[in-house]
């Protein structure tokens, strides 16, 4: 159910520090640390799990519910004109955390953003206020 390796496990117990945005039942969503762009949040299962080809149907759903929620709130409360949905599954396809997640990434007409974005360390405040206008 859960690895103690996993970073995101560790965030998931409240072990490792996260700006949390919104939580059900399966899921967890919270900011990224190294956001492309203002509001960057990730949606991962409760249950660690690998990636895209080992997560289960329930999970897999609840996840994308909760990533089409927090899209919302963020064109809601950020302002953002649109969202990117990636996932990666696989270090081919850039995979860093090996414990499934879906990026929802918003986007802001004329944003710089090109994909894939070069990781680069947030400021830990302004991710955490953007995060706590998502969680309202
Ligand atoms: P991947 O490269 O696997 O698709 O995405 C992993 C994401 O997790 C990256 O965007 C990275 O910035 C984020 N990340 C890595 N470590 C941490 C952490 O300790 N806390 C948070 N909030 N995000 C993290
Ligand atoms: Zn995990």
């Amino acid at each position: 159910m859960t690895d103690s390796d996993c970073i995101f496990c560790q965030i998931v117990a409240g072990e490792l520090p996260a700006t949390r945005v919104a939580e059900d039942e399966r899921t967890v969503a919270f900011m990224d640390i190294s956001p492309a762009t203002r509001g960057h949040t990730l949606v991962i299962p409760r249950t660690h799990v690998e990636d895209l080809a080992a997560i289960g149907p329930e999970d897999l759903a609840a996840c994308a519910h909760m990533a089409q929620r927090v899209a919302a709130r963020q064109r809601e409360v950020l302002g953002a004109d649109g969202v990117n949905l990636l996932n990666a599954c696989g270090q081919a396809a850039w995979q860093t955390v090996f414990h499934f997640h879906i990026h929802v990434i918003p986007r802001y007409e004329g944003d710089p953003l090109r994909l894939p974005w070069t990781p680069a360390p947030g400021d830990p405040d302004e991710i955490r206020a953007a995060g706590e206008e998502l969680a309202g």
